[in-house]
């Protein structure tokens, strides 16, 4: 077996990546693009030793799971990786793996976790979903101005005039654009040297207000004939805000720390409607968010009030509680929690974040929320240890986590066992470091009552999943501290 041999494979199983894979000759082959249940020749493009890596080159007989994908370009962008399967199979492998993320990373029982899970939360329409796209520009080989986006791995950008995954007025503003700098000369900023103006267009829109934000991000401090961009975006419907972000860094990071709103308001709002936890039907109560060019908000807004709604279940408040809201953000669960808790506090790195938050308390009312700028590894064991916090806060009844991808620090993790919370809503983006994370909650007393994923990220390999730990009989456990405060107790 060498390289670039043709090879036939079946695939019958899938990776966390959403790759196929097959076996020939005893050995593991992934090949993207390929799906369970697929009969395919591939060709072989890297060779390890128990296993390789194949291109798919023909497709001899389709898995019955097989769809027309949508979007003609996407195995060519890669965001999507499981478009060409049937979204009730995307339901299946997202449930399935964390399903086993939860026995092999976390070393669950398959008794224990098939007793606590609940099936996953899928959308009815799982297309046009994100309620935020950030397209960057660049110019074809004969020179035409193109938007879209970067190929999977690399920065060739390729031409996409609709994203299935963005609302339908991304298109409409992408044209405005286009022909904005088309009609003046107006050069796509060149990262290989730096010339050129214009970045990305960032466009946001509010599925609760239909109101659209537009942010041209330039290597400038400034863009020329801007009334004429201005009154043309003005007639889009919903056009609420238009602003000009200036990021000179030669960076990846797409925006710049500085923002200017040069029309409307430097914010669209949106509103998160808590739904009945059942059969998540939307009910009158919702909260108010300011969301700017920089916020962080979930992107898929009908899931978000699914999963938000089953967090705060979870919570199982009945106004009496104290609760920690850990990478709280923006404060959007926060501020759910805070309705029907005594007192919420949210920890978050980013203080422009944190400022969000308060601003959002302050607009919905909110009083009985309180928002602490730091690392959740950082802040928790200073209340913990030192003298700043009461009682209530040293030993909340409820601590609820949302950690980025690499989930929960230990530090963290230890000072939430040594809080001796009633229940512990764990929300996670990454299954794989929420097993690892759960297994040292579990050693440290906890138990797992409920597992529960939402599909945030259709088309895509990306599973969100809530999780209620209650404490159980902490004497009889072993508790991992790991790191020493002279206030620990003992149990
Ligand atoms: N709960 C929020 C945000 C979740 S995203 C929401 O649902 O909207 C995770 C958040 O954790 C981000 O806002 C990120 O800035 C923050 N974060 C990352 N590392 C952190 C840390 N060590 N301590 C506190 N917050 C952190």
């Amino acid at each position: 077996m060498d390289k670039n041999d043709i090879i036939e494979l079946t695939i019958t199983d899938m990776g966390v990546d959403g790759e196929g894979i097959g076996r020939y000759e005893g050995m593991a082959f992934f090949v993207k693009d390929a799906l369970i249940g697929d009969r395919i020749r591939a060709r072989i493009v890297k060779l390890k030793k128990n296993y390789g890596y194949a291109r798919l080159e023909e497709l001899i007989e389709p898995s019955p799971d097989r769809v027309e994908p949508r979007c003609p370009l996407h195995r060519r962008c890669g965001g999507c990786q499981i478009q060409a399967l049937s979204y009730e199979k995307q339901l299946l492998y997202k449930q399935e793996k964390v399903r086993g993320h939860l026995i092999r990373i976390g070393g669950f029982s398959e008794a224990e976790i098939d007793a606590a899970l609940l099936p996953i939360v899928g959308m009815d329409e799982p297309f046009r979903y994100r309620n935020k796209a950030q397209f960057p520009l660049g110019y074809d080989s004969s020179g035409n101005l193109v938007t879209g986006f970067f190929a999977a791995r690399t920065h060739s950008i390729i031409p996409v005039e609709d994203c299935m995954l963005g609302v339908e007025v991304n298109r409409q503003v992408l044209a405005v654009v286009r022909r904005w700098m088309e009609k003046y000369y107006i050069p796509v900023y060149n990262e290989k040297d730096g010339s050129g103006l214009v970045r990305h267009v960032l466009i946001r829109y509010g599925f609760a207000t239909d109101e659209i934000m537009v942010c041209l991000i330039v290597s400038g401090s400034d863009i020329p004939q801007k009334q004429d961009l201005i009154r043309q975006l003005c007639e889009i419907r919903g056009m609420t805000s238009i602003s000009v972000n200036i990021n000179r860094e030669r960076t990846n990071v797409i925006l710049g720390k500085e923002t200017h709103c040069i029309w409307g308001t430097p914010y669209i709002t949106d509103y998160i409607h808590l739904r009945d936890p059942q059969d998540f039907t939307v009910t009158q109560q919702a909260i108010a968010y300011h969301i700017s060019p920089q916020s962080f908000y979930q992107v898929n807004s009908l899931q978000t009030e699914k999963l938000y709604s089953t967090a705060l279940e979870y919570a199982q408040l009945t106004g009496k509680e104290c609760v920690w809201d850990l990478y709280c953000g923006i404060g959007t669960i926060s501020l759910f929690l805070a309705q029907k808790a005594k007192q919420v506090y949210g920890v978050e790195v980013v203080p422009q974040a944190i400022e969000d938050a308060r601003q959002n308390a302050l607009r919905n009312g909110i009083a009985n929320a309180e928002f602490f700028v730091g690392k959740a590894e950082e802040v928790l064991p200073e209340f913990y240890a030192g003298s700043f916090g009461d009682e209530a806060m040293r030993h909340p009844d409820v601590i609820v986590v949302d950690p980025p991808r690499k989930g929960c620090d230990e530090a963290c993790l230890s000072t939430m066992l040594a809080m001796r919370p009633e229940r512990i809503v764990y929300v996670s983006c990454d299954p794989a470091t929420l097993a690892r994370d759960l297994r040292v909650l579990a050693d440290g007393g906890y138990r797992i009552e409920k597992v529960r994923a939402f599909d945030q990220f259709a088309q895509t390999v990306h599973v969100e999943v809530v999780v209620l730990l209650s404490k159980g009989d902490i004497q009889s456990k072993k508790i991992r501290v790991d790191f020493s405060l002279e206030d620990m107790e003992v149990f």
